[in-house]
């Protein structure tokens, strides 16, 4: 039974929401209430992810972000009863195209002087590698061999069930319809259940972050895009565990899915909107993108059913909004453009920090503030997937 005044409402219980609950709950902080309004937490955009993680990143906040998630990733792996999937089967970088190549040896350059455990690749390496797939046009690549995958279910399931064993409280069912104020501060929401107080409220909701925000008052630029995976049908030419496969050329993503393969691919002409559906249209654009890196596909067909679509939560340069919103009470936890999985244990982390705290201790998330827009400092991320 839930009661009407809690130090912190986090509104929404994806896996960002999770994250935080789990990490103020290690804090000590447990008078928290998550609120969500499905069924079942982590129906959003979380249940949609792919699932990667990588710290081949082009800024320090991105690499930073992804190294601490790493650390803490560990230690929960070594922690916890429940799993997080963490599988270090590295993110494969691929390029046939010189000046690409250019790049990637300065972005490889740039995440090693920021700790990144990242090699280049010779085209033999990468050919040893994923041997199922057409190399003989690659200049080269780089590999990550702490990147791979994590279960987004599975962390934010792992979180959720600790959180709720340290004794936080979980409302399912429970629809955010308003914020409450008063003297210009935020202290509490108003839900279809009835109002709840709180110190601090936290937005945490993933793509309709915006809309909490304006409840707020608060200007949030963050839109939901949709992403597509296509799947292929099941295949045993390709091993049961390949690393991400990045063909920075065509922009097409390759993953074990299943007993097929899952392919992504950020469309830039893609509108800002909720749209969920997937498009089997879209099979026409990855199709020649397949198999061009791996014709080796083409006998396993696609498979319509298994194929989805989601929402990113998409902000301006790329990297999430975390901290003070400028309103006093109300806080930020959103905008992660396709990185929110990889990057939850440090975001719930560092803002836990900051809620118990008063301040970020581990890492300097000042830069991700949402004043960054105001100040025109935005940051500028390039290898966005
Ligand atoms: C196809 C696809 C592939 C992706 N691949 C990756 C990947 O490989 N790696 C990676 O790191 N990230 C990936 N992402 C991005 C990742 O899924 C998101 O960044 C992450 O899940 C965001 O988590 P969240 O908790 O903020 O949002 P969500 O999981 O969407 O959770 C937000 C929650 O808020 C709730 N909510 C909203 N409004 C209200 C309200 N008014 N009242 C109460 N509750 C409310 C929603 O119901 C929802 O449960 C991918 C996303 C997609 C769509």
């Amino acid at each position: 039974m839930s009661k009407s005044k809690y130090d912190i409402i986090i509104v929404g219980a994806g896996v960002i929401g999770c994250s935080l609950a789990y990490y103020l709950g290690k804090l000590g902080c447990t008078d928290v209430l998550l609120v969500e309004r499905e069924e079942f937490a982590g129906t959003g955009s979380t249940s949609k992810a792919n699932g990667g993680i990588r710290a081949q990143f082009s800024t320090e906040m991105n690499i930073n972000m992804s190294l601490l998630s790493m650390q803490l990733l560990d230690a929960m792996e070594a922690d916890m009863l429940s799993e997080t999937g963490y599988r270090k089967a590295g993110y494969l970088f691929l390029t046939a195209d010189s000046q690409r190549w250019q790049i990637l040896q300065k972005n490889i350059a740039f995440q090693q002087q920021h700790g990144v455990t990242v090699e280049p690749l010779s085209r033999q390496q990468i050919a040893g590698k994923i041997p199922f797939a057409r190399t003989d046009d690659l200049i080269g690549g780089s590999f990550g061999a702490r990147d791979g995958f994590i279960d987004p279910n599975g962390l934010m399931n792992a979180c959720l069930t600790r959180a709720l064993a340290m004794g936080i409280t979980y409302l399912p069912n429970t629809n955010v319809i308003d914020l409450l104020k008063s003297d210009g501060s935020i202290t509490g929401v108003r839900t279809a259940a009835g109002d709840f107080q709180a110190d601090m409220a936290v937005n945490c909701a993933g793509s309709w972050a915006k809309e909490i925000a304006e409840m707020a008052g608060v200007d949030l630029p963050v839109e939901p895009v949709r992403r597509q995976i296509v799947v292929t049908g099941p295949t045993d030419k390709v091993p049961r565990v390949i690393p991400m496969i990045v063909d920075t050329d065509t922009g097409l993503l390759a993953r074990r899915e299943g007993d097929g393969v899952g392919l992504a691919y950020s469309n830039p002409d893609e509108p800002a909107g909720q749209n969920w559906i997937f498009d089997p249209e879209f099979i026409e654009v990855v199709a020649p993108k397949m198999l061009e890196r791996f014709p080796v596909l083409e006998d396993a067909g696609i498979d319509f059913r298994l194929s989805w679509a989601g929402c990113y939560e998409v902000s301006p340069d790329h990297h999430a909004i975390i901290g003070e919103s400028g309103v006093p009470g109300f806080y930020l936890c959103n905008g992660f453009s396709g990185h929110g999985v990889m990057h939850a244990s440090a975001a719930g982390f560092v803002l836990a920090e900051m809620l118990v705290k008063g301040r970020a201790e581990t890492l300097d998330i000042a830069p991700l503030s949402v004043r960054r827009f105001a100040d025109g400092k935005l940051l500028h991320e390039m290898n966005v997937l």
